[in-house]
């Protein structure tokens, strides 16, 4: 058996994998989304810190919630996110729907070695762009 101290409020649980955060927690937490998530649909021009101090939960997990996909914020509202590699605005997540198929398809080409044949090497194989993106 995998005990462990759960990383929220310290008490010790049967780890089960995932992150360290025992089943009373991580109930807590889903039930805070599902407020988080109503707040937002309901107020769709709350910025964060309104969402942060409304719902009493922590930026940190907000901000979580958004790049794994669950929280979708309206066109309208202030919480601008943008895509990671083009800047493109986006609802949710960390990256546009055009950049994670472009991602997909460069891990699936990765895994051809294209190196191994300069003569297919076109202007298309050029790289990735190395642009950064600053908040
Ligand atoms: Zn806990
Ligand atoms: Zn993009």
């Amino acid at each position: 058996m995998n005990v462990r101290n759960c990383k929220k409020c310290g008490k010790m649980f049967n780890y089960m994998g995932g992150p360290p955060i025992c089943q009373a927690c991580k109930e807590a937490a889903e039930k805070k989304f599902q407020e988080v998530k109503d707040f937002v649909r309901q107020n769709k021009t709350a910025t964060m810190k309104e969402i942060v101090e409304a719902c009493e939960v922590e930026q940190r997990q907000v901000e979580q919630w958004i790049r794994e996909e669950r929280l979708v914020f309206a066109q309208d509202s202030p919480i601008q996110l943008s895509c990671e590699t083009c800047g493109t605005r986006i609802a949710t997540g960390r990256y546009c729907e055009k950049c994670k198929k472009d991602q997909a398809n460069t891990f699936s080409a990765a895994g051809r070695q294209p190196e191994a044949a300069p003569k297919a090497a076109d202007k298309k194989d050029a790289g990735p762009k190395m642009y950064t993106f600053h908040k």
